[in-house]
């Protein structure tokens, strides 16, 4: 983990060096500790670099992009590869955003990795099971670019040298899609790592610390930003065109609490850039949003630490128990089903239960160790015995759930996916979890061009979004591994799309 921090790092300085004469790299600030404590992956985003800066700033580009997420990462790198001159603006000391904090995987169908791992699996029921967990709710024009542009989105973050060669299951999904890197590291810091080298390498200019804080508007066509660059100069910058790609707002408590007034003082699992600004600037000139009150609880979250517990846990063979020490759910339901269930169980929270050979299959239960949030023992009556379980029946329900492996059939709670290993070898750890918010749904009204609709449903000249600043794709709830599989599919296409438009090809 502290490697892919240092490789992030590492590129971030590297990037500056291309773009400014003298990168300085200041230490990081007070609350680090707090900050990487809740960080699924060591986001570094308290810590502060400088990478191009103001002297380094044109007054115009054919391309802005606002945001360097994952989203705004593709975009940049697409827009690059059709010729157009390009920046990126981010207001966080660090680029990653919450792509950064991403753990699980990218879904797609029809891979070459399945291929090889002679997993029969094709984007028509990719779109079909997504659309069964969005309950029915998405955009199936988005829907269906997406699923049938996530295989393609693969191959190409491959070329890049990003490789996603593992696979797991995603609740909600029969097939193992979620695409995860070989070594089993979280696919946030790997994805992010390689995006930033490919920007490294094509001097793509970052800047950091620098917020976009409004779109400039001229009789009606976007023309450019205004951003804070350096944190200190107001300056205007031009664009043939601009993609805002600035995620969404999951840390944004007067938003989340304007649609779902539910959600009052629920923790969240989101870095603290996620304010949803892209969303409110593309209102300011025009653009629509739907499915604002879709915000997803995500069911693992540890609560002390807002910290998520990624659902490849779930999807490498962990299961959930109530205090009792039971199973009570289907643990690969989708997300909201299996949120609601443990929200239903004695104090609204339940724990994770694993053993060794899971954790050697999910390496970030080691980063989850070092991070305080399990705890272990070496048999399962002494794991009972830690967390207040009676020792027998917890040991019954782990016989229980081993037989139903064996024989491929969960008559308790008809699971039917992740049921490739036993729970049966020590040490064994739990985890207490609750839900957390974790994605907005809902967002700015695109087209499978990327291109952001007004209110009428007519394309603003000149803007683009991609990400989780927009809405649709998902529905009234997000299956695991599909968020990146949407910034690398809409964040590629707008990219082009931008590009293409702004160089008038
Ligand atoms: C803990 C966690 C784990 C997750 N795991 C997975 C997973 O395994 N699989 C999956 O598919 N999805 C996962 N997700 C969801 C997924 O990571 C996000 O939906 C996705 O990465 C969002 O990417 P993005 O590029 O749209 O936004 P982000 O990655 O959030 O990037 C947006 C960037 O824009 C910047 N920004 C915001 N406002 C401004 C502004 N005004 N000016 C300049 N810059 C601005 C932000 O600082 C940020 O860097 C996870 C999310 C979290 C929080």
């Amino acid at each position: 983990m502290k490697k892919l921090l240092f490789g992030i790092l590492v590129s971030i300085l590297i990037l500056g060096g291309c773009v400014q004469d003298n990168p300085e790299n200041e230490e990081a600030a007070d609350d680090s500790e707090t900050e990487e404590q809740e960080s699924d992956v060591d986001s570094g985003a308290t810590e502060t670099q400088e990478g191009a800066t103001i002297d380094d700033l044109e007054e115009s580009y054919d391309v802005v992009v606002v945001g360097a997420g994952g989203g705004g990462m593709a975009s940049a790198i697409e827009a690059y590869e059709a010729g157009a001159s390009v920046a990126i603006f981010e207001k966080m000391p660090i680029v990653g955003g919450n792509t950064l904090k991403s753990s699980g995987g990218m879904n797609a169908a029809g891979t070459s990795i399945q291929e090889a791992e002679e997993v029969e699996d094709d984007p028509e029921s990719f779109f079909e099971e997504t659309l069964d967990g969005g309950h029915g709710e998405n955009d199936q024009e988005l829907l269906r670019y997406m699923t049938e542009n996530a295989a393609e989105g693969i191959e190409w973050l491959d070329s890049m040298g990003i490789t996603l060669g593992t696979l797991s299951y995603s609740g909600g999904m029969s097939q193992p899609r979620a695409h995860r890197p070989t070594d089993g590291s979280p696919v946030g810091g790997y994805l992010v790592d390689g995006l930033f080298d490919n920007l490294e390498e094509r001097d793509i200019p970052v800047f950091l610390n620098s917020e976009v804080t409004r779109l400039v508007e001229d009789n009606g066509e976007v023309t450019g930003v205004e951003v804070t660059v350096d944190q200190t100069e107001d300056v205007t910058v031009n664009a043939g065109a601009v993609i805002v790609a600035t995620g969404g707002f999951g840390a944004n408590y007067d938003m989340i609490t304007e649609y779902n007034s539910d959600l009052e003082g629920v923790v969240t699992t989101n870095h603290e850039g996620a304010t949803g600004d892209g969303i409110q600037m593309i209102q300011d000139v025009g653009g629509d949003v739907v499915d604002m009150e879709y915000i997803q609880v995500h069911p693992t979250v540890h609560q002390e630490k807002s910290y998520l517990i990624s659902e490849s846990v779930r999807g490498s063979g962990a299961i959930l128990v109530n205090q009792s020490g039971e199973r009570f759910i289907d643990e690969l339901q989708p997300r909201d089903v299996v949120s609601a269930g443990v929200q239903e169980e004695e104090g609204g929270y339940a724990y994770l239960i694993g053993d060794a050979a899971l954790r050697e299959r999910v390496p970030a239960v080691d980063h989850y160790d070092e991070e305080g949030l399990i705890v272990e023992a070496d048999t399962i009556e002494d794991l009972a015995a830690e967390i207040d379980m009676d020792p027998e029946t917890l040991a019954s329900t782990l016989d229980a759930w081993n037989e139903a492996v064996q024989n491929e059939e969960d008559a308790d709670h008809g699971r039917t996916t992740a049921m490739d290993y036993e729970l049966n070898e020590g040490p064994f750890f739990a985890s207490q979890i609750a839900p957390g918010i974790h994605h907005t749904m809902g967002g700015v009204r695109i087209n499978t061009n990327t291109e952001v609709l007004d209110t009428d449903g007519n394309a603003i000249p000149n803007l683009y979004a991609a990400g989780e600043t927009a809405g649709g794709v998902h529905g009234a709830n997000r299956i695991g591994g599909n968020a990146v599989a949407e910034i690398v599919v809409f964040g590629r296409q707008a990219g082009t799309q931008a590009a293409n438009h702004a160089l008038g090809n």
